[in-house]
């Protein structure tokens, strides 16, 4: 038997309704936010990523699916969305007529991590990309945006923790200063961190190791070395989450280890299990479009992971209510010889847009009924022979446990039976 590849799974059954469910809020929430689709390749030039996500990430360092094609070329599948965007933007020239573009998109990304609960090496992400303004009025939708959808999926306690890492000029002070705090500190950092301290000092501050986190309790934070524009714009942007009454907390630790990301960045958590677990996390990446284009573009963003999401979902019993999908109709053919009758019916009554479920095995109708018992359909008809000639059929209500008999021609508006 050939296998499902390590990392990656089937969806089927209720779990594709769950999936759905969670597509149309995001669609729905990118409609009130007017953020259009955009649907971008699943794989590029590997060069696309190693540049717009960086070398010195976990990402591009073990994790791509990277291949050389029959071309020669190296090619990669894409390990998260946003580099994708960006090429599409600059490619297809959506900064032409200098107006914002608010984009969205939804699917598969591809990182060969170790395969754990909730993670895959297949795994869905979704995220809005708004590009063309440095406002902090376009930071604080992307954020409310992203908190009013989590919100809206009843995730317990969702919060937004949020920080500035500055621009180019400040944060070099802001390293310098953390340099100076870690140095004396140095041999006691991870291995890791050790590397990070000349080539992403940053990224010091998010280490999980027990050991860096209690050095770096004491540390500077970002936030007291922005420039005055910097400071400015932070404080604007909580100013515009404080008008939507949008919960956050100020978190020094928050950073992001790459040069073009600027000024915001945020997470969304959730409360699990008594700790705040984050769902999706975003920020701005003002010099991130100048990286593949002649000039720099603002843009802000957030993309959030759909499996975990689900799974969080899951736990909270946010799916006890949801049923497994079933047609409207099963319609019993009584004997061989009323088939042709049984598919006019049933294309007329899918054409009046009801789900019809009929028998395609030529089994008894015994067996038939037993099959609309066990996929749970609520209404049931019965034809046979006699009531053909008779134009009449059995009309059976599974849930109230009623039969009638009733005219062909009723059937013509079946939302009438129903009532
Ligand atoms: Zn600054
Ligand atoms: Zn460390």
């Amino acid at each position: 038997m050939i296998r499902a590849i390590k990392g990656t799974r089937d969806i089927f059954g209720i779990e594709t309704k769950k999936w759905r469910y969670v597509e149309q809020k995001i669609i729905e929430y990118a409609r009130k936010y007017n953020y259009g689709e955009i649907r971008i390749p699943t794989f590029e030039r590997t060069q696309l990523y190693l540049r717009g996500i960086g070398g010195e990430t976990d990402i591009v360092n073990k994790e791509m699916y990277t291949f050389t094609d029959k071309g020669g070329r190296s090619i990669t599948l894409r390990p998260e969305g946003t580099a994708g965007v960006v090429r599409a933007y600059i490619e297809n020239k959506m900064y032409a007529d200098k107006s914002l573009k608010k984009l969205f998109y939804m699917g598969s990304m591809y990182r060969q991590e170790r395969p754990q609960k909730g993670r895959y090496r297949e795994f869905r992400q979704f995220g809005i990309e708004n590009i063309g303004s440095k406002e902090p009025l376009a930071d604080a939708e992307v954020i409310s945006f992203a908190y009013n959808l989590y919100k809206e999926l009843g995730l317990k306690s969702i919060k937004v923790e949020i920080n500035s890492i500055g621009c180019r000029t400040c944060r070099k002070n802001y390293i310098r200063a953390l340099k100076d705090y870690l140095k004396p500190h140095y041999e006691m950092l991870c291995d890791n961190c050790k590397r990070r301290f000349d080539t992403n000092t940053l990224r010091i501050l998010d280490c999980k190791n027990p050991g860096c986190k209690k050095i770096t309790e004491k540390a500077p934070s970002t936030t007291e070395y922005l420039c005055d524009d910097c400071k400015e714009h932070f404080n604007e942007v909580l100013h515009y989450l404080d008008v939507r009454k949008i919960p956050y907390s100020v978190n020094n630790r928050l950073v992001r280890g790459l040069d073009y990301y600027t000024r915001t960045v945020f997470e969304v958590t959730t409360d699990r299990l008594g700790s705040q677990n984050a769902v999706a996390a975003g920020g701005r990446y003002d010099y991130l479009i100048g990286m593949f284009h002649s000039e720099d573009i603002p843009a802000v963003g957030f993309a959030g992971g759909m499996d975990r999401l689900i799974l969080l979902m899951e736990e909270e019993g946010l799916f006890d209510a949801m049923d497994e999908e079933k047609p409207d109709i099963f319609i019993v053919a009584v004997s061989n010889d009323v088939r042709d009758y049984v598919i006019k019916i049933a294309e007329s009554l899918r054409e009046q847009g009801f789900s019809v479920e009929t028998d395609l095995s030529m089994s008894s109708m015994k067996s038939q009924m037993r099959r609309a018992g066990k996929l749970n359909v609520d209404n049931v008809l019965i034809i046979g022979p006699d009531e053909i000639d008779k134009g009449v059929l059995t009309y059976k209500n599974m849930k109230k446990h009623s039969q009638k008999e009733i005219d062909i021609k009723e059937l013509e508006n079946f939302k009438k039976i129903l009532e």
